[in-house]
């Protein structure tokens, strides 16, 4: 397919946002008699699914302490459910697992979800946690956990899978999706700030809107855009931080421990829900016995035909690089810096075998070849940022929280139609100078 010379609308990235936007602005442009699929082109340096997206681990889940979160979620649960089978879906539930120091917090997110309709079931105390647990898997052994948070609805889906329902769905409305063409600059207006036209390795293309969702190379787009690498922040305590970068990286680490994951049913024979367990029981080795860490500690798993075994990951690290020379090229499973190593894998096999017998003495099963893990781009609360900037491109930046967001995309799409979306409002740029950040919790991970 040729490069056109010019488009409408064009979107940089083929992940979860990009073809979420495009598939629902061709939706709304073609239903309000205003354009079609045809007015809109998706580029990609790489493929469908090159970045962050086509590595998610791909669980969907509610549980957010930020209400602004756990609504924005629910709207995308929605989005999920609304054709499981394209999105390649698996509506199995999500259980946050939590120590007494979460106890509380969580306690509001379950209230909260009330509020908002969505069904969930909270057990608290560790006699019944354990009773609860135990029914679900009889081989249950997890300590220190007081609280838990059973999601009904959620679950996980497969990623590239999912990806390619998506783009199918935009190309059957006429959206053109081009893999291989790499923006390397913006051409902006003489009179406005506005963007006029892609600079890309195969040409220029105009343009009249410009949808950003570049994941981790988001800090790349921000720089052609000349937006700043420092910016000013009111915390929550009212005190003003200066020069506060714009963006970091952090590795997410995850892999596959490869058995059955039959292996992994219910007492009763159904597939689980998605597991996480965070936890400040002391963590020992399930190969020596040797003491891990006995500070806070948190995992996720579930059983995934597709990797072919139990997959899941733990806390992610900060990168302590200078974030402008991080190196996003080669990304995930080809990097040779950010995938996981043997401590990863001996600290994640032990977490498994913590939490449920029947991983115990496994390790030798841990999936080697398959190289997992990846880079995220995160904001500096750590929280997305959906915004227009430049008058006409519309960033989306979801600071690593979005495989599980595909309903931003549509919201998106509803915006470029010119209806502002109440579900995005607090998630706009202009509350870092304003002080109005999300309230944080005390789970162990960044975007919890
Ligand atoms: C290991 C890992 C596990 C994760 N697990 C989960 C999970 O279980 N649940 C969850 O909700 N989230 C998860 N995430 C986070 C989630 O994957 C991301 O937040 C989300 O996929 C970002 O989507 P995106 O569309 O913004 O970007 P991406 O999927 O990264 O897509 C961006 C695309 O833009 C393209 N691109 C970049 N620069 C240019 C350019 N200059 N020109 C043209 N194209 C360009 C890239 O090639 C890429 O294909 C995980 C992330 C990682 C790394």
């Amino acid at each position: 397919m040729t490069l056109p010379r010019s488009v409408k609308y064009a979107i940089i990235g083929a992940g979860v946002h990009g073809l979420s936007t495009a598939l629902h602005l061709a939706q709304m442009l073609k239903k309000g008699g205003r354009g079609s699929g045809a007015d809109i082109l998706v580029v990609d340096k790489g493929s469908i699914g090159a970045g962050a997206s086509g590595i998610a681990c791909g669980v969907v889940r509610n549980n957010y302490y930020q209400p602004a979160m756990r609504e924005l979620m629910a709207h995308s649960v929605e989005v999920w459910e609304s054709d499981p089978k394209a999105y390649s879906y698996h509506p199995v539930g999500y259980m946050q697992i939590s120590p007494e120091v979460m106890h509380e917090q969580v306690g509001t997110i379950h209230e909260q979800q009330k509020a908002i309709g969505y069904e969930s079931v909270f057990i608290e105390g560790a006699a019944d946690c354990q009773k609860y647990m135990t029914g679900l898997f009889d081989d249950w052994q997890a300590k220190g956990i007081t609280s838990v948070l059973h999601e009904k609805k959620g679950g996980y889906a497969n990623n590239t899978a999912s990806l390619y329902g998506l783009a199918n769905k935009a190309e059957a409305e006429g959206v053109r999706i081009l893999s291989g063409v790499e923006v390397t600059d913006f051409e902006f207006g003489s009179n406005s700030g506005a963007v006029t036209a892609l600079v890309t390795n195969r040409g220029r293309v105009a343009c009249d809107h410009v949808v950003i969702g570049a994941g981790p190379w988001v800090i790349k787009l921000w720089d052609m855009l000349e937006l700043p690498k420092a910016i000013t922040i009111k915390g929550r305590d009212g005190k003003v931080h200066e020069n506060v970068p714009m963006w970091k990286f952090w590795c997410l680490e995850e892999g596959t421990l490869g058995v059955d994951p039959e292996m992994h049913k219910t007492n009763d024979g159904r597939m689980p829900p998605v597991i996480h367990v965070d936890t400040d029981a002391p963590l020992y080795s399930d190969v020596d016995g040797s003491l891990i860490t006995d500070k806070l500690w948190g995992l996720y798993y579930k059983p995934d035909f597709n990797f072919g075994g139990i997959q899941g990951g733990a806390s992610p690290y900060k990168v302590d690089q200078d974030p402008d020379k991080v190196a996003i090229d080669p990304y995930g499973p080809d990097s040779p810096d950010f995938i996981v190593g043997d401590d990863f894998i001996h600290m994640w096999c032990s977490m498994l075998a913590h939490c449920q017998k029947r991983f115990e003495g496994k390790i030798s099963l841990y999936k080697h070849k398959e190289r997992s893990g990846g880079l995220g781009c995160f904001t500096p609360d750590n929280f997305p940022v959906f915004d227009t900037f430049r008058e006409n491109v519309y960033v989306i930046a979801d600071s690593n929280h979005g495989y599980k967001m595909i309903g931003v995309g549509k919201l998106v799409a509803q915006e470029l139609m010119g209806e502002k979306s109440k579900l995005l409002e607090p998630f706009r740029f202009g509350r870092f100078a304003k002080g109005e950040l999300h309230p944080t919790s005390h789970s162990p991970f960044p975007w919890s």
